[in-house]
């Protein structure tokens, strides 16, 4: 059964470790998710963005998906179906599909129309036990079209919107979607240290997880980041290895076209990415 993310996340503060939010687009990606964090006997977010929505035939059909995965795969770890950047609609409609977690990304709004977004979708998550996650200041890098500058959030304004009652928070801190350029400043753990004195225990969410150093991962995590979420590094794995199946002929041999063999080599790729980031993140026997 999917759950909330409000329980792993609380104890991920408690625990000074942080849980592993894993994109999904397909089925392939769903299962690695899943029985990695089995597996690992790690909880886990399985992420969905509204493009990722669309590209699996709507919310009702991933949560479908999903929720025929956790009892075919006798998945016993916590697992939180939660969508990724959403609009208020989006959010909404998630909610009707039974997601168990919504984002709601009003970071692109003046600050008043995304506390009072916010507060709407908090009132209905809070009604039906979902978590809600809420952003202020826009992350950097492009998501599904949507391309930030990777600006640092005003702790103030966090602490507003923190106060509205969101489970947890993705506040800017320079962090970026897809990969760093070279020239990237890095984490501003000042700007992080600010929001978390504001905040509390309010566990802080951190994007654009792929190709962040593992120090600076680290010391988020010891600041009160409890939630980090992994995208942009299993698309990366899946097609190198897909590419080297290709690359060395393997779907011309035999009967290597058999999509469940030429599949196989990126659903393991993907497996060993987010095994790797379970034991950085440190949810590995936290379930
Ligand atoms: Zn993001």
């Amino acid at each position: 059964m999917l759950v909330s993310a409000k329980e792993m996340l609380t104890k991920a503060v408690a625990g000074k470790y942080a849980v592993g939010q894993f994109n999904i687009n397909n089925l392939e990606w769903t299962k690695a998710v899943l029985l990695t964090a089995q597996e690992n006997q790690s909880p886990v977010i399985l992420g969905v963005s509204e493009g990722a929505g669309k590209y699996m035939c709507g919310y009702k059909t991933i949560v479908g998906m999903v929720n025929g995965m956790l009892e075919e795969l006798g998945i016993t770890v916590p697992v939180a179906l939660h969508l990724d950047h959403g609009s208020y609609e989006g959010a909404k409609a998630c909610i009707a599909a039974g997601f168990s977690s919504v984002m709601f990304d009003g970071s692109h709004y003046p600050i008043e129309e995304n506390i009072a977004k916010t507060k709407e979708l908090v009132a209905i998550c809070e009604e039906k036990g979902l978590s809600i996650e809420a952003e202020v200041g826009s992350i950097g890098g492009e998501e599904d079209g949507v391309v930030g500058a990777g600006e640092c959030a005003d702790p103030k304004e966090c602490k507003m919107i923190a106060d509205l009652g969101v489970t947890m928070l993705a506040a800017g801190i320079g962090n970026i979607h897809g990969k760093y350029p070279a020239n990237w400043a890095g984490l501003s753990f000042e700007t992080l240290d600010a929001v978390q004195a504001l905040t509390g225990d309010m566990p802080l969410v951190l994007h654009g997880g792929t190709g962040i150093p593992e120090e600076m991962i680290k010391k988020a995590i010891s600041l009160g980041v409890a939630k980090i979420n992994v995208n942009t590094e299993c698309q990366l794995s899946f097609a190198a290895a897909t590419r080297k199946y290709i690359e060395a002929g393997k779907d011309e041999q035999g009967k290597g076209f058999d999509p469940r063999k030429l599949l196989a080599p990126g659903f393991e790729a993907i497996k060993a990415t987010v095994k790797e980031k379970m034991e950085l993140f440190g949810s590995v026997n936290k379930a």
